[in-house]
């Protein structure tokens, strides 16, 4: 193998420009060309590839965002566009592709590898909602985006004794509720995997004022259903002063953590070294503080399970 490409593809994540460093880096250590593709699968439909050098990715390592951009592409969702998408790399000589992206990338890629092209993918998203991997890139950034945010609404919830709903990303995955909502101690979590009983959501709430609670918190997923009209039900069920957060895109940006540049540099350099040793097909990921890799297809077949043990810890401290 002499020529590999890089993309990301889909949403964003903190560690992205990490993982793009890790891949330009390794293959240029191991004699490969690499050819960054802007803009994800579209890009690459309309072949705007470019080779990349080693000072191309200096200074990136600690930047939110990914320096190729992303996009999503409806075309390369046809078996038309897909071609395309082969043509353009084959016409440079390109072999195999990287793609850092969520788990709709993946299935791009498994379409590639179907056609005969080779593909590893590596997990980019802050929802930490892909099989195959304990952690995603850019979970960790966002999960402590989220903590600092609440952090700031505690200080101003207490002084006002209010309670507050804070709406935080993951349309299928808890995993940015559940941990931020544990880490910051609310007092109660709503995340799409668990079913919640609005009764006992009010009670604990009653419970917590009478005993003299100057504030309470309350994470919501965005899969559960909207923060606003949760807060409307509240306040007009409890009575108490209700304010509503909706955390938004804040939550996608900002310089990755150390775990996640860490994570994302050991992810994209054994993506790399996948190919150097013929595989393909494949998706890194971390278990157990070991980098693995499966097989794309198995991996898209499995669904995403939330800790449900996190969850009832999360409920049993915050009686
Ligand atoms: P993410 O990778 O963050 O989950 P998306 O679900 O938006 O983001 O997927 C990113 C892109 O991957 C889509 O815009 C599309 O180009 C491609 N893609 C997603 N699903 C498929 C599919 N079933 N077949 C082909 N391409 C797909």
């Amino acid at each position: 193998m002499k020529r590999i490409g890089v993309l990301t593809s889909g949403g964003d994540s903190p560690g992205m420009n990490a993982a793009i460093r890790a891949v330009v880096r390794k293959a240029i250590y191991h004699d490969l060309e690499v050819y960054g593709v802007q803009y994800g699968f579209a890009g690459l439909i309309e072949g705007d590839i470019k080779k990349m050098e080693l000072g191309d990715v200096g200074d990136i390592i600690h930047r939110g965002g990914t320096k190729l951009y992303t996009a999503r592409c409806e075309e390369f969702r046809t078996p038309e566009g897909r071609q395309k998408a082969v043509d353009q790399l084959n016409a440079r000589g390109i072999e195999a592709l990287v793609v850092i992206g969520g788990d709709g990338s993946f299935r791009g890629a498994e379409k590639l590898t179907e056609l005969g092209y080779p593909t590893i993918g590596v997990p980019g998203t802050i929802d930490n909602d892909i099989p195959g991997t304990d952690y995603t890139i850019g979970f960790d950034t966002a999960l402590n985006t989220v903590i600092d945010a609440i952090d700031k609404i505690r200080d101003t919830a207490t002084s006002h004794e209010r309670t507050y709903v804070i709406e935080v990303m993951g349309r299928d995955a808890g995993d940015l509720a559940l941990w931020s909502g544990l880490a910051d101690g609310a007092e109660t979590i709503l995340i799409p995997e668990e079913e919640y009983d609005m009764d006992q959501v009010v009670s604990r709430l009653r419970r917590g004022h009478a005993r003299g609670k100057k504030h309470s918190i309350i994470i919501i997923a965005e899969g559960v259903g909207s923060g606003t009209e949760f807060g409307q039900k509240i306040q007009e069920t409890t009575n108490l002063e209700t304010r509503v957060t909706v955390l938004g895109h804040i939550q996608r940006g900002g310089s990755p953590t150390g775990f996640d540049r860490v994570l994302a540099s050991r992810l994209g350099a054994r993506a790399v070294e996948l190919l150097l040793n013929g595989k393909e097909g494949r998706m890194v990921g971390i278990e157990k503080n070991e980098i693995v890799d499966n097989p794309i297809p198995e991996v898209l077949k499995q669904k995403h399970q939330v800790d449900s043990g996190m969850y009832k810890l999360s409920q049993e401290l915050s009686i």
